[in-house]
């Protein structure tokens, strides 16, 4: 009989902060695919794979953080959560929220978030306040109203995010049969870099991979504090999801690069998009331009003859391109034909 996904928390139990007796708040998130990018491997020389998060139940890897963040809310007996956010982490603490009956509160930076996320924090019921101010700014005054008032924060300094984003580290291991030579994925807030870098040794302790990949971050060259070193006052970007000037978790994304030998470095937004057009017409997978920024990494490397010969590389593409289309179209000319309802008409059109 074929294997009924039960969501992330009850996949992987044994090696989750949780037990048979908590009630689990999941939509079913993870168990999304690993697809093969044949064209994007012959050009690096490589097997390459992108694992498409964008297949959430919100489009964002952020629901694997949030099943476990919002499970340890209601065992906490809390009401009420709160988080800063680019677009996704509110996407999915609203939807999270909403299904376990809580109170969801959402700070946004004014202007900056993408159309499909803002309609997600809404119709999933959220608390929409926008901060003048950047995704930097929203974090530093919600993390302050968690600590002085009853709210519990689901931003990704909640180690129970964590948790559960090391599952696609799990996952990548399952599906593969071992670790990849070497794992990419986009730097902003830098969580998941820290929490794949966790997945990956513990998939390791457990006996279910033999290797522990290379980390190659990238950020946005507008939005790079890994690659300067240091914070970035005003970080600017078109792909929001990772505009963030100041880390998080900075202490475990240098540990996660330099543990494994890694990099973390940055790419323009051109080459992001280029990146995002490419992976829709070549691979058939939509992402929103975040997600783009390790193929683009990946290609640059190539180009600088940095990437090792066959070597397997998994990509994580974090969401779902729906959710900006206004930056996918942007600058292309949509004009369709149109012909009177005939079938000779269709043809010639078609050149047929
Ligand atoms: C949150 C997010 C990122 C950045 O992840 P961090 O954990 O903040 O580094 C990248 N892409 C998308 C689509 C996101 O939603």
């Amino acid at each position: 009989m074929a294997h009924v996904w039960n969501g992330i928390i009850r996949e992987y139990l044994d090696r989750m902060p949780f037990d048979e007796s908590d009630t689990i708040v999941t939509l079913g998130e993870g168990g999304t695919p690993l697809v093969p990018a044949p064209s994007i491997s012959k050009e690096v020389g490589a097997s390459v794979f992108v694992k498409v998060e964008g297949m959430n139940p919100t489009g964002s890897f952020k629901d694997r953080g949030m099943t476990s963040a919002i499970t340890q809310v209601v065992k906490d007996g809390d009401h009420t959560v709160v988080c800063a956010s680019t677009g996704n982490t509110s996407a999915s603490a609203a939807a999270y929220a909403a299904h376990a009956g809580l109170r969801c509160v959402v700070m946004i930076p004014q202007g900056k978030i993408a159309a499909g996320k803002m309609a997600q924090a809404i119709v999933h019921g959220a608390e929409l306040v926008q901060v003048d101010g950047n995704f930097d700014e929203c974090l530093d005054i919600v993390r302050e109203l968690s600590q002085n008032y009853p709210i519990a924060l689901v931003n990704s300094v909640n180690p129970y995010r964590l948790q559960g984003q090391k599952t696609a580290a799990f996952e990548i291991v399952d599906q593969l049969g071992d670790a990849p030579d070497i794992h990419m994925l986009p730097v902003g807030n830098a969580g998941n870099i820290s929490a794949y870098w966790m997945g990956f040794k513990e998939a390791l302790q457990h006996g279910d991979s033999t290797r522990l990949p290379k980390i190659w971050g990238v950020q946005a060259a507008g939005a790079a504090p890994f690659v300067a070193g240091h914070p970035i006052k005003d970080p600017e970007t078109v792909a929001t999801a990772i505009r963030i000037g100041k880390p998080a978790s900075w202490d475990l994304a240098i540990a996660a690069r330099d543990e494994s030998g890694g990099w973390i470095r940055a790419v323009s937004d051109s080459q992001i998009l280029n990146a995002q057009a490419r992976l829709a017409a070549d691979v058939g997978v939509f992402v929103e331009p975040a997600s783009a920024a390790p193929i683009a990494g990946l290609l640059a490397a190539a180009a600088l003859g940095e990437v090792p010969a066959g070597a397997t590389i998994t990509c994580t593409v974090t969401g779902n391109g729906l959710k900006d289309t206004a930056t996918a179209l942007a600058g292309r000319e949509i004009e369709p034909t149109v012909i009177p309802v005939d079938t000779e008409a269709a043809a010639k059109v078609l050149g047929l």
